[in-house]
């Protein structure tokens, strides 16, 4: 099953993706992820992105849609996929047309009150990418990582400045994918304001699993 998770930023989308590759069994990639990973790295891709990622903005479409273009082409990518954050633009979801066809479009549901208060408070694995929060899913020992032990720190776009920029870079540039894809008949849409338990259950029953 391939499938696109589309929302603005706090939705949940990496989270129900973590839940749900166990019952769907496709790898989870998300390109944030990716570009983290990178960073700590210090790679060259690393390098050249981070400042963007810490301001808030978009990484360029040519950089992303290379990246990912690469990543589907890996073998356990072949028989389906969770993309998480991928695509943003309109630009990429022409370009992901040409190289994969996707089966559904999850679209999450949620205001943006709702998604400043996930947003401010949120933890996030160095490590893993797991994400926890100081209110709504606080991990068993402070810091640490449920997962994987990784230490636990704040993002720099989950700061209050990024992250109003990151809600309007997705009001201006990823909400017309709503539209994009609904067109073609691929949009399901989730609330995405219920805990995350309740959404996995919301996500199964209008998908059909
Ligand atoms: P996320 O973890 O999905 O919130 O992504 C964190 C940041 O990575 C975004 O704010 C962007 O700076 C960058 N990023 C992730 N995915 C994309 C994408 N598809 N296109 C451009 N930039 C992206």
């Amino acid at each position: 099953m391939k499938l696109i998770f589309l929302g603005p930023p706090g939705a949940g989308k990496g989270t129900l993706a973590a839940k749900v590759v166990d019952i769907i069994k496709v790898p989870h990639i998300s390109t944030g992820n990716i570009f983290r990973s990178a960073i700590a790295a210090k790679t060259p891709l690393g390098l050249k992105v981070k400042s963007i990622i810490d301001s808030g903005r978009l990484v360029d479409d040519e950089t992303t849609i290379a990246l990912v273009r690469e990543r589907l082409g890996q073998d356990d990518a072949a028989s389906g996929y969770i993309l998480d954050g991928f695509p943003r633009t309109i630009a990429q979801a022409l370009a992901l047309a040409d190289f994969s066809e996707v089966d559904k479009v999850v679209n999450f549901d949620i205001p943006d009150a709702g998604v400043i208060e996930r947003l401010g408070g949120r933890q996030t694995c160095r490590e893993c990418g797991t994400n926890f929060h100081l209110v709504f899913g606080r991990p068993k020992q402070e810091g640490v990582c449920d997962t994987c032990g990784g230490e636990l720190y704040t993002r720099d776009d989950d700061r209050e400045d990024a992250i109003r920029r990151r809600l309007e870079v997705y009001r201006e540039q990823t909400a017309p994918l709503i539209d994009h894809y609904r067109k073609q008949g691929l949009l399901v849409d989730i609330d995405a304001r219920p805990d995350a338990g309740e959404v996995v259950a919301i996500f199964r029953k209008n998908l059909g699993l």
